[in-house]
């Protein structure tokens, strides 16, 4: 597996603490600086981050691990990491979709159940997908999805139909949710979660009394308790991981065997990356 870093960082302060040709402009204000993960400038970026943050202030505005592995890395895996990668807007909450927020957890706001069905509208979620998910962590698949999990007598999930809210109410659409009927994989400790690589938060303001919360961010890759794991071809997370804030829901994180991930690559489906999930 090769880790790379990327940090998006105001061109200001990257004058300021960073080689004039370390990364690339992406505008007049905007550098972008791409690392392997162990090249020492990333810890250096990670030392300028904590030293602004101590006055206040930010030295990167965006981050993101890259993971790209071999062909044989994601073929011996025993489970898959799903990373949905297709987003669509409105979420639920703003077509019709109700939850039922006072039945949630009253520090961190997961685990809201939803009061009606999900109803989306369902001509914003881009068409070539089969995984697609809002900013609410509403996910979706799509008829094409559900038929092959079903077809290779997959096990984890049913599959309720989304509604489209049109104009007479909702109606039947092409799009689909999971529920999911698989145990919840129990996230193992040695998952690193915080609000950024160099900010694991410490303070907890992320994370719940009732440990319901792994973290804002997901920083490593994924490590599950083996003896949860129920042989389930879709997964979900115990933990979840972001926040409740506007539109914003704690998502748990998708997880995948083998065999769904064979499926899914026979008909070359879109809409999502893989990562590499240990089982420990
Ligand atoms: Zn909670």
């Amino acid at each position: 597996m090769r880790e790379t870093f990327e940090f998006r960082i105001a061109e200001d302060r990257a004058r300021r603490f960073l080689a004039p040709d370390l990364g690339v402009p992406l505008s007049d204000i905007l550098r972008k600086v791409v690392l392997p993960g162990d090249d020492p400038r990333v810890q250096e970026i990670g030392d300028i981050q904590r030293a602004q943050r101590k006055k206040g202030e930010l030295f990167f505005t965006y981050w993101h691990i890259h993971r790209k592995y071999t062909a044989e890395e994601l073929q011996s895996a025993e489970l898959l990491d799903l990373i949905i990668r297709a987003y669509f807007e409105p979420p639920g909450s703003m077509c019709g979709t109700e939850y039922d927020d006072a039945a949630a957890c009253k520090h961190c706001g997961a685990d809201a159940p939803l009061k009606t069905e999900l109803i989306l509208n369902t001509k914003r979620i881009p068409k070539s997908k089969d995984i697609a998910q809002s900013i609410a962590g509403e996910v979706v698949v799509s008829s094409r999805f559900v038929a092959a999990f079903k077809e290779h007598g997959l096990r984890g999930a049913e599959f309720r139909p989304v509604f489209h809210n049109g104009r007479k109410g909702p109606q039947p659409s092409e799009w689909y949710r999971p529920v999911f009927t698989s145990k919840p994989l129990k996230l193992d400790a040695k998952t690193v979660a915080g609000n950024n690589p160099f900010d694991l938060d410490e303070r907890g303001e992320f994370r719940c009394p009732k440990r319901h919360m792994a973290g804002l961010n997901q920083i490593s890759e994924l490590y599950l308790k083996r003896a949860s794991h129920d042989g389930s071809d879709l997964c979900i997370t115990d933990k979840y991981f972001g926040c409740r804030r506007g539109e914003l829901r704690p998502e748990r994180r998708l997880l995948i065997s083998p065999k769904l991930r064979e499926v899914l690559e026979g008909m070359n489906a879109k809409g999502f990356i893989l990562e590499v999930a240990h089982l420990v």
